[in-house]
């Protein structure tokens, strides 16, 4: 019989684990979308998410997934025929990439691979090539969800610098924010978009996109009312924050989420997203003595906090996750955008995660390697309890 039942855990990459807290903060009636406590709550989220993001620019909220925000972001700076570069690091930079070539930009890509970061020097280069200045917006991703790979922001940021190129440099923080961490205006991000459903700890279906004056005055021809992001961010003004009814359960969501993060210190959730982390990775490193599984990025400097990528050979992948939902109650993420798809799995550890719960996660899936006898050095779990002990 299955050890199954019990209460369930959902370690996929996003959505992910919410908090109690934030359930509770939603059950609730429908409020007044017209006045009073909405609107005073809506106003109280702006400067925490301005703080999350560590930005005293502008941020505005979309009622959408992480798609949405990327279209949000491009659609208020790009003109068509506008050219951008995508810096790829593995699916989520490729379809922002698919999405500027819908709005009718011309996407020139640098293809970093699946388990490398941006690489600087050959950005730098690209961009001195451009000497006109065609290139209207770099896009690059912080951390690839789908390879778990971090990308050097700041140092991005520095390259374009060194290059004297004048783009605005725009980032997705969808799988990082309130994880890694992640200065926007210290680091010279113009535009950053993320979800809420990661970090965040709230159900899909908002979004957000930051942007400064800088990005806001780059303003082209595509962006239609509901888009405008000008509109969005001014208080005066509560139905423009929407364009239309409040998505009301979420804001509710979304305020205890924040203020837990808050309550939490931003630095100290940093911190403890890296510790777990370097729990999964001291157990890889044990695991990958023996057999196919590793981990899909090699240097612990380019690896995110709050998504691992593994490869561990087809069709062991799924196999794995099956067994680890089946018997366990734990769900791992899919093998997303790697081909093929079965030779991958993906663990999230973002947002209301917490010691015991990556033990259980790193015990489940060593359960799983015995029980379909795969091969796999021993002693991660020891590895992983020894890692944290130290920290604490
Ligand atoms: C999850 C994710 C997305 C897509 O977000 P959706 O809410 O699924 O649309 C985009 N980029 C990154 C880095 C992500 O992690």
């Amino acid at each position: 019989m299955p050890l199954s039942n019990g209460r369930a855990y959902l370690a996929i990459p996003g959505p992910s684990v919410m908090p109690d807290a934030v359930l509770q903060a939603m059950h609730r009636a429908s409020p007044n979308i017209y006045e009073g406590e909405l609107h005073d709550l809506t106003d109280s989220l702006i400067p925490d998410l301005k703080a999350v993001a560590m930005t005293e620019h502008h941020v505005a909220i979309y009622i959408g997934n992480g798609h949405a925000a990327w279209e949000a972001a491009l659609a208020n700076v790009l003109s068509a025929g506008d050219r951008v570069l995508v810096l790829a690091t593995g699916r989520f930079g490729i379809g922002w990439g698919e999405m500027a070539t819908g709005l009718g930009a011309q996407v020139q890509t640098i293809d970093h691979g699946a388990q490398s970061p941006i690489d600087l020097a050959q950005v730098e280069e690209v961009l001195r090539k451009d000497t006109t200045g065609r290139i209207k917006a770099v896009l690059a991703v912080h951390v690839d969800t789908s390879t778990s790979v971090k990308s050097d922001i700041a140092g991005l940021r520095a390259a374009m610098d060194r290059a004297g190129h004048p783009a605005l440099l725009m980032v997705d923080c969808i799988a990082s924010l309130g994880c890694d961490r992640f200065e926007m205006d210290a680091w010279g991000v113009d535009v950053m978009v993320a979800a809420c459903q990661k970090g965040l700890m709230t159900p899909a279906g908002i979004s957000f996109v930051w942007f400064n004056d800088t990005a806001d005055a780059q303003r082209g021809d595509r962006v239609t009312t509901y888009w405008d992001w000008r509109a969005r961010v001014n208080p005066d003004y509560y139905f423009k924050y929407f364009d239309g009814t409040a998505p009301t359960h979420h804001l509710y969501g979304l305020r205890k989420a924040l203020d837990m993060i808050k309550a939490e210190g931003l630095d100290a959730v940093f911190d403890r997203h890296a510790g777990l982390a370097q729990m999964i990775w001291a157990a890889f490193d044990v695991w990958s003595q023996d057999g196919p599984m590793h981990l899909n990025v090699a240097d612990p400097a380019h690896r995110s906090h709050a998504v691992t990528a593994v490869g561990i050979g087809s069709p062991n992948g799924d196999r794995l996750r099956q067994w680890c939902e089946d018997q366990c109650g734990l769900t791992l993420g899919i093998g997303l955008g790697r081909t093929p798809a079965d030779a991958f799995f993906r663990i999230g550890h973002m947002g209301h995660v917490n010691a015991h719960m990556i033990m259980g996660v790193l015990g489940t899936i060593d359960a799983g390697l015995k029980a379909l006898d795969l091969p796999h050095g021993k002693g991660a779990l020891e590895a992983a309890a020894t890692t944290l002990a130290r920290r604490a």
